[in-house]
């Protein structure tokens, strides 16, 4: 329910102001509609003005009846006599709502302690003394277990000792009712916190309500004066909130590598200067190192550093990195000195994720996504003992999620450190090391052949792509010159997707293992074989190089999977838009349908 009121005290008609080419009011009501996560969507209005807007907009409006202080009031009136479990408030004057926001408020009614709640509402954290001393800007306190202690326009707590570590919450107007809650709340008398803050929810707090609130990292934009308008429009000009297709990319590289046979034991002195006084190193290394006293006694732990070792058994995931979070911090008063990953993929992204959310509030399941994280990560350094992901010197982690398979693509997931050391790579099995290859091959294919190709990516792309060649196809390679001239390419291979984007290998392969678990490199080579219809000579190519390596790709994956499951394949990939985009243009859509995926997963 977005209630919209025509006359608005400090900024009149806002709701009916342009906002690049439509009213403020339909913008908000078009963004609630695309999160998708409602069964219905109304604006409650008591303006003639407003109702048709909606309505010759093709959107849904309630006139309501009577007079009313406010907006759950009106939303009251109109769902009196609706059939509904929950009520959202949404504010008309926040066109930017997101997804992300209304699906936190919702989550809180899945929570253990769901049945206290009457109501629940959202919260950003905010840091500049301006906003927080602001009266426009309504603060709120919680108690530990986030509910709400009070609003209000004054900076609550109050700085007195200025060494006590305290955040501030800016409220946000959205709220999440139960229906009985709201009806009873309805008309309820205003008293007199609510009247002299002018601040609708105090009243709910006033009659001894529960109000959960739900943390958001993203801040929106609210239309309350002119200039807020002038801001929105010039953020929808730039054609924010950001995606990762925006056309010029300034990203961030790793600032320190060293590269070379034996550049491992530079470790020690590298780390040396990041050393803070009782923080320890914590090293994050692959389990299949477990025992190999070669590398670990060249690991030499100090003081309180710490080693983990980490299986690559299975894709990292959002709740093994909150893990590693927990325990870090449960373990040690101080935040590390710094994060090292010595290990494949797995752990390049492991560490990454982990020294993002050493430093970042949450779960790694909130940051999943283009520039959501807030705060630098903490020192970290990668150091890969396989090649052909890229990961090491990516600006993501691709982590599986609660809900989705999703990176933290950010300026402070790159790493400050990288050591390339291509004699850590021996002893990898020739399986594993075709397939952690072919990602990088594929990379390039699927780079060199995309729309969003450019000269950045394409120098890179095709570095990557002769030396792929020469390493799977060519006779004339030592073992020693292959792995570090693979070490290259997965590092070339990584910068050419940063620039433009992967494709219809990823996207499917992306499917596969979100449902089955298969691992990104095999997956990959899974899913690659049968993909003739856009990459002819590059599906050749591959086969050449899985013949002459003696590979064996699996087969039959999908052979006795159920209907759901390939539903469910389908649905992840077609969700991979960019990579769709990428591959086969903007009519992607007219190429592929899911019936087509379905009969390519079924060969597979
Ligand atoms: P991996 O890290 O899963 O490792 C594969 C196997 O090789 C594991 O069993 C591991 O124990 C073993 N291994 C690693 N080094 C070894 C060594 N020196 N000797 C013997 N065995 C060794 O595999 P990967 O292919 O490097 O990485 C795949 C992961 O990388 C996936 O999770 C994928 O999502 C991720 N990835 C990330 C990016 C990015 O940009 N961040 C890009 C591509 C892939
Ligand atoms: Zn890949």
């Amino acid at each position: 329910m977005i209630p919209a009121r025509y006359a608005a005290s400090r900024f009149p008609g806002k709701l009916m102001k342009d906002l690049g080419g439509k009213p403020v009011i339909v913008r908000t009501y078009e963004a609630a509609k695309a999160t998708e996560l409602f069964d219905e969507v109304y604006v409650v209005t008591d303006s003639d003005i407003i109702f048709s807007e909606i309505e010759k907009h093709g959107g849904k409006a309630i006139m309501s009846q009577k007079e009313h202080d406010c907006g759950s009031d009106r939303i009251a009136e109109a769902v009196e006599h609706m059939d509904v479990d929950i009520v959202v408030n949404v504010q008309g004057d926040e066109p930017f709502t997101s997804r992300e926001g209304l699906e936190k408020v919702l989550s809180v009614f899945n929570e253990t302690d769901a049945e206290k709640i009457d109501l629940a509402s959202l919260m950003t954290e905010i840091t500049d003394w301006q906003e927080i001393s602001d009266p426009n800007c309504v603060k709120v306190l919680t108690d530990k277990d986030n509910f709400a202690l009070y609003f209000s326009r004054s900076p609550i707590p109050y700085p007195r000792d200025k060494n006590v570590d305290v955040k501030y919450y800016k409220h946000k107007g959205i709220y999440a009712f139960r229906k009985q809650a709201i009806m009873d709340f309805y008309r309820l008398p205003m008293r007199s916190l609510e009247a002299v803050e002018k601040i609708e929810c105090i009243r709910y707090l006033e009659y001894g309500k529960n109000i959960k609130m739900a943390i958001s990292n993203i801040a929106g934009v609210e239309i309350d004066t002119p200039e807020d308008l002038v801001k929105a429009n010039k953020m929808l000009a730039e054609n924010s909130p950001k995606t990762v297709n925006n056309k010029f990319r300034n990203f961030p590289m790793v600032p320190k590598v060293v590269f070379g046979q034996g550049s491992f034991n530079q470790l020690l002195d590298i780390l040396a200067e990041h050393k803070k006084e009782n923080a320890p190193f914590i090293y994050l290394v692959d389990d299949v190192f477990e025992g190999n006293t070669s590398l670990i006694n060249r690991i030499s732990l100090r003081f309180n550093d710490k080693l983990i070792f980490i299986s690559a058994a299975e894709e990292p995931k959002t709740s093994q990195v909150d893990e590693l979070v927990k325990n870090i911090k449960a373990e040690f008063k101080n935040s590390p000195s710094g994060i090292i990953g010595i290990g494949g993929g797995t752990v390049m992204d492991l560490a990454k994720a982990v020294s993002i959310m050493l430093a970042n509030e949450g779960s790694a399941a909130d940051y999943q996504g283009w520039d959501i994280v807030k705060n630098k990560a903490i020192y970290h350094v990668g150091i890969p003992t396989i090649s052909g992901t890229g990961a090491e010197v990516s600006r993501t982690t691709v982590l599986t999620g609660p809900t989705r398979k999703l990176g933290i693509n950010s300026d402070y997931t790159p790493f400050d450190q990288v050591i390339l050391d291509p004699d850590l790579a021996q002893g990898v099995p020739k399986n594993q090391w075709f397939y952690t290859g072919m990602d990088c091959f594929i990379h390039c294919v699927e780079s060199l052949n995309g729309t969003f190709l450019n000269a950045f990516s394409q120098s890179y792309g095709e570095k990557a792509y002769d030396l792929c060649l020469e390493i799977f196809l060519g006779n004339t390679l030592s073992e020693e010159e292959s792995r570090a001239k693979l070490m290259m390419a997965s590092w070339h291979g990584g910068m050419s997707i940063a620039y433009s984007q992967v494709g219809v290998c990823h996207a499917m392969s992306y499917g596969l293992s979100y449902v089955l678990g298969t691992k990104h490199g095999v997956g990959n080579c899974i899913v690659f074989q049968y993909l003739d219809e856009f990459y002819p000579k590059y599906v050749a190519i591959f086969k050449e190089m899985a013949l002459k390596n003696d590979v064996e790709i699996p087969k039959g994956v999908c052979e006795n999977i159920s209907e759901e499951q390939l539903e469910m394949m389908v649905h992840i990939a077609m969700g991979m838009v960019p990579l769709w985009e990428n591959a086969l243009g903007a009519d992607w859509q007219s190429i592929i349908t899911p019936s087509k995926l379905k009969k390519l997963y079924r060969k597979m």
